[in-house]
């Protein structure tokens, strides 16, 4: 019925997420409010993961790409799932360090990491850096000598596939501010420069070529160009590249117009052309990373509201105004993002107004969206915005010095605050007398 299958309506006509009244949520934790049914994250990892052993013979690991949503409750998912865990920063790490996984099963990506982050990385012990460009390889060669350890590293690299996506969330291609360009040579002069390298020792390759991809071929294509790659280096310089980070990208249904790939097809096509092509180029079968960050995560989120002002300009638009916006998902106005909306307290209602959900922000830019079917709504009435799980908490902001939502995670018809609500005195904290 709805975009995300762990939501429906109860006797109440009250949504509810993983079994759980939406609207006793709303009133027990207040709004704005994210909640994540905890179950669904699970059950996608599990998914990943089956999907790795059923094709691939287990040789492989699913990462999930925590820049999607970060905090501790979530990294202790990860590793109770058996999940390997990309972090892009210091604080990212940091979070998944105090959370306790297990440093050998994280990724550390970035194209500009500073000394200082990687010499967290590097003293945290995490499994693999993926450094990104040369000066990061030789700043990186350097700290590893001075702490007189070996980094273990993956180069990443532009595969130049057009994932034919967002212009904003495209990565792939030779116009990006990531990673070693294939076509240039730029990639073969890289791995030169680390067969030099005392400090570092390069163990595999990664790309990552975009994002709310749907096609399973760029994926494929991807997996082909690399392992070309791969099988160049072989030849050229007798290095055997051992491991193979097809990076994430995992479209979801944000909306009706959406048609997601099963998780499971792509792992099973992926797997079908790299054991074809090692065999054609005569190289061995690399482990393989694969690193599903929305994908694991923004089916299983929505975001509650309560309904403020509601202004109907005649003949132009509704602007329905929630209590909360860009500063909790700045996705709209950052990329023109597509949401599903529903009046949580109504939700068995038809959906007949089209409304433009406004936030609270002293910008008019600040809209949830456009043209936006839903129930009659008005002040009081909690709205929620489905598949917010990805890109909402985790890009977040105080802009306007409005408080950060809580996060909530359910279970097995329980509650749990994993992010408490900031109070006023939070957005205060650093500030001098
Ligand atoms: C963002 C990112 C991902 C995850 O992308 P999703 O679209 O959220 O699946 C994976 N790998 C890298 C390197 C990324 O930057």
């Amino acid at each position: 019925m709805y975009v995300s299958k762990n939501l429906d309506v109860n006797s109440d006509g009250h949504l509810t997420i993983g079994g759980m009244d939406t609207v006793k949520l709303a009133e027990e934790y207040g709004t704005p409010l994210y909640v994540v049914d905890e179950e669904l994250v699970r059950e996608h990892c599990r998914s990943f993961r089956s999907s790795i052993d059923n094709y691939y013979g287990g040789k492989g690991l699913a990462c999930y790409a925590s820049k999607a949503f970060s905090c501790k409750a979530m990294y202790r998912i990860m590793k109770e799932e058996g999940m390997g865990i990309d972090v892009v920063s210091g604080g990212e790490l940091y979070t998944a360090l105090k959370a306790d996984f297990p440093m050998e099963k994280v990724c550390f990506h970035g194209n500009n990491k500073t000394n200082d982050e990687l010499k967290l990385a590097l003293e945290s012990k995490v499994g693999r850096i993926i450094v990104d460009n040369i000066s990061e390889l030789e700043r990186l060669d350097r700290l590893a000598g001075e702490m007189g350890i070996t980094a273990d590293i993956m180069f990443r690299i532009k595969p130049g596939i057009d994932a034919h996506t967002h212009d904003f969330v495209k990565t792939g291609q030779i116009d990006s501010k990531f990673g070693f360009a294939l076509e240039t040579g730029e990639a073969m002069e890289a791995v030169k420069a680390a067969v030099k390298c005392e400090n570092v020792k390069l163990t595999g390759l990664h790309c990552h070529i975009g994002s709310q991809i749907f096609d399973i071929d760029p994926f494929v294509c991807a997996a082909e160009v690399m392992l070309k790659l791969i099988s160049s280096i072989k030849k050229e310089l007798g290095l055997e590249i051992k491991e193979l980070n097809l990076g994430g990208g995992f479209g979801i249904k944000y909306t009706e117009k959406d048609n997601p790939t099963p998780y499971d097809s792509y792992m099973k096509t992926v797997s079908e052309k790299v054991k074809q092509v090692c065999a054609e180029e005569n190289i061995s079968l690399p482990f393989i990373y694969i690193e599903p960050g929305r994908s694991v995560i923004a089916p299983a989120g929505i975001t509650l509201y309560t309904v403020g002002a509601v202004k109907n300009i005649p003949d132009i638009r509704t602007y329905v105004s929630v209590d909360g916006g860009m500063c909790d998902n700045p996705r709209y106005a950052l990329y023109k993002s597509e949401y599903e909306i529903v009046a949580a307290n109504r939700a068995a209602e038809p959906r007949t107004e089209i409304i433009t959900v406004a936030g609270k922000c002293c910008e008019s830019g600040d809209l949830i969206g456009e043209g936006m079917a839903i129930q009659p709504v008005g002040p009081g009435d909690i709205m929620a915005v489905l598949a917010t799980g990805a890109y909402n908490y985790s890009m977040s902001s105080n802009y306007n010095r409005i408080p950060k939502p809580a996060v909530v995670m359910v279970r097995n018809g329980e509650s749990r605050v994993v992010v408490k609500r900031e109070t006023l005195d939070d957005i205060i904290r650093n500030d001098l007398d």
